[in-house]
């Protein structure tokens, strides 16, 4: 196993990447913390997780509201006394062009992106320091690499949020905390469900694998992130894009 007894602290693990990748933590011996606003998938995660014989609690977090988060990571200390992997894997879409997009549009995706990821790192790292280990794992996107039609708040988000990695490696790593990060391209989920047909299929055909990546795709980026087998990896950020950006 993985991970075995480590913790992991995962926003957003109600659904599409959050919960495979907490899945797949459970079945490699962590103990796992969801973060979600959607209540419901939350609490079906957790059980399936506990289906699995592994450990969960859900908490319900909006990761732009500080108390909330700091109360997350409270409940998470009180029942598990440490976290070893957060993972910033929440994230929302609000696409327009930039001559329609308007202010309230810019600053949700910008709240939750780029603030979300700020407010549980700044909540979850005095601890790790105490610990003296801790892996930051952080969603980026294809989008904050290269760019795309209609996501300039996506997109300045995911950038930042690739600027906000190196600058913690640079940080946190002498405190024995690493950061990552991880930019997937198109991926199965509720947010890409949103996308025309037509746009992904454009998408797989500019992809040298020829497919949309899965849920497990990014679990298993993710995965190797969490573990002792990227112990020497610091400050990167992996593409899950079946070659999308090359
Ligand atoms: P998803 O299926 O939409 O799941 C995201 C989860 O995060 C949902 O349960 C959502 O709840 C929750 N969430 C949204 N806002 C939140 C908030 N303020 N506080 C706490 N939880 C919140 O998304 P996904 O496709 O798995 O994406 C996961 C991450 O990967 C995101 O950061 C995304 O930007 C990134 N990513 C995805 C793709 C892709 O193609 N899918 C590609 C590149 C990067 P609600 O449903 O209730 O809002």
């Amino acid at each position: 196993m993985r991970l075995r007894d480590k913790v992991a602290l995962i926003t957003g693990g109600g659904k599409g990447i959050g919960r495979e990748t907490a899945l797949l933590f459970a079945r490699e011996g962590a103990k796992l913390v969801i973060g979600d606003f959607d209540v419901q998938a939350g609490e079906q995660t957790v059980q399936d997780i506990r289906n699995l014989g592994a450990d969960a609690l859900f908490f319900k977090v909006d990761v732009t509201n500080r108390d909330y988060v700091q109360a997350m990571v409270d409940e998470a200390v009180r029942k598990f006394g440490r976290i070893d992997v957060l993972i910033n894997n929440a994230g929302i879409t609000q696409d327009a062009f930039l001559t329609k997009m308007t202010e309230k549009q810019w600053e949700a995706v910008i709240n939750v992106n780029l603030t979300g990821v700020f407010n549980c790192t700044q909540a979850v790292v005095p601890l790790m320091v105490q610990q003296g280990s801790g892996s930051i794992i952080n969603a980026s996107s294809v989008v904050g690499v290269y760019g795309n039609v209609g996501q300039t708040n996506y997109a300045a988000t995911k950038a930042g949020v690739i600027g906000m990695t190196k600058s913690w490696a640079k940080e946190l790593g002498p405190t024995g905390i690493r950061t990552n990060a991880i930019a997937p391209g198109f991926i199965v989920t509720d947010m890409t469900a949103k996308v025309p047909e037509k746009v992904l299929n454009v998408m797989k055909e500019r992809t040298p694998l020829g497919r949309l990546g899965t849920p497990q795709d990014v679990a298993n980026a993710y995965l190797f992130l969490a573990s002792e087998e990227s112990s020497f990896i610091n400050g990167v950020t992996i593409g899950v894009d079946g070659g999308l950006v090359i």
